[in-house]
């Protein structure tokens, strides 16, 4: 009998992926999604397969699943800067109420329960590297507050979940991750400067672009997650990230070098609020924990964006 997992979060550009890879594994997954940031495109070749359920469904209600489950990984939320700014008290719904409902699920189902954190708990860092053992450094009522906090609380949660229901957890801190199936228009970087290079339009580096970010390719984080969850008991928080650094505005000239056709320049505009100035994962722990560590470099990754991107844009 095939295993039963749940993802949250199943439309979107990481939920998604990690249906595939679950599927491909032989587990039977039902994806939910209540589509306020999620496509059914990215999961739309798994309609109609055997193993594949989708529940369009606000994880922030209670949530009913008939049957055996034994694996929950809840990726339900908006990710972007740009989409939590526009939804932050969704936001802070799903990372808290979807989060207590996840863990409720979980325990009344005997699951393992894996939550998608992400490093934006280490706010605008102090230490750098950020290993899992630093608390962070988070402004609670600036604007980037209602992701941050309500990560913190999913965080919070899970651990009382866990120390006082015995319920098994995993909890990864994601950092910044890319690839196919991002949304153009989500506000972030990569689908920013990619779209415009493609456009034609200037790059818009926000500040002096001398803020650093660290990317990883989405098939590395998938394989990180599959790791945790199937091939170890870990119940803390667990960095998965690709440490190379890069500062934003070589991150632009990285995309231009890669489309000598385009004709686009670079801008500068406002640096946002609270935008964390460097970030780069300390993987030890996943190395040691999971013998994982991210292979596909950067080069590779944007290639192969790039060619998602230019497809989105010029359907064939
Ligand atoms: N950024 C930029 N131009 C853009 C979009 C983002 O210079 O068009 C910068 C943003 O200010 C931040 C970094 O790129 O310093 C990464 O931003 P993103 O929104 O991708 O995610 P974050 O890492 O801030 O959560």
């Amino acid at each position: 009998m095939s295993k039963r997992i749940l993802i949250t979060g199943a439309a979107g550009f990481i939920g998604s992926h990690l249906c595939d890879r679950f599927w491909q594994e032989g587990f039977e997954v039902i994806g939910m999604d209540n589509l306020s940031t999620g496509s059914l495109e990215n999961i739309e070749h798994l309609f109609g397969k055997d193993r594949f359920t989708f529940l369009h469904y606000d994880v922030t209600n209670f949530v009913h699943v008939p049957g055996e489950l034994h694996y929950i990984l809840h990726f339900a939320s908006p990710a972007s800067p740009v989409d939590y700014l526009r939804m932050p008290i969704q936001t802070l719904k799903v990372g808290a109420l979807g989060t207590h409902k996840c863990l409720g699920l979980a325990r009344a189902k005997g699951a393992t329960i894996l939550l998608a954190s992400t490093s934006e708990v280490y706010g605008d860092p102090l230490e750098h590297p950020q290993k899992e053992t630093y608390w962070g450094h988070v402004n609670p009522i600036g604007v980037r507050g209602v992701y941050d906090e309500a990560k913190r609380f999913m965080e919070a949660m899970a651990m009382a979940y866990h120390r006082t229901h015995g319920v098994s957890i995993r909890i990864v801190r994601i950092f910044n991750t890319y690839g196919p199936r991002m949304r153009l228009d989500d506000g972030r970087v990569l689908p920013n400067f990619i779209g415009q290079a493609l456009r034609n339009e200037p790059l818009t580096v926000y500040g002096d672009g001398s803020q650093t970010r660290s990317f990883c390719y989405v098939d590395d984080l998938v394989e990180g997650i599959f790791r945790l969850l199937l091939y170890s008991d870990y119940p803390l928080p667990v960095n998965l990230g690709n440490p190379g650094e890069v500062s934003i505005l070589d991150f632009a000239r990285e995309i231009l070098a890669l489309l000598p056709e385009s004709r686009s320049t670079i801008v500068f505009k406002p640096l946002p609020e609270d935008d964390p100035k460097v970030r780069r994962p300390d993987i030890s722990l996943a190395r040691e924990l999971l013998g994982w560590e991210p292979r596909i470099p950067r080069e590779e990754g944007l290639k192969r964006s790039i060619a998602y991107f230019r497809a989105k844009l010029q359907p064939a």
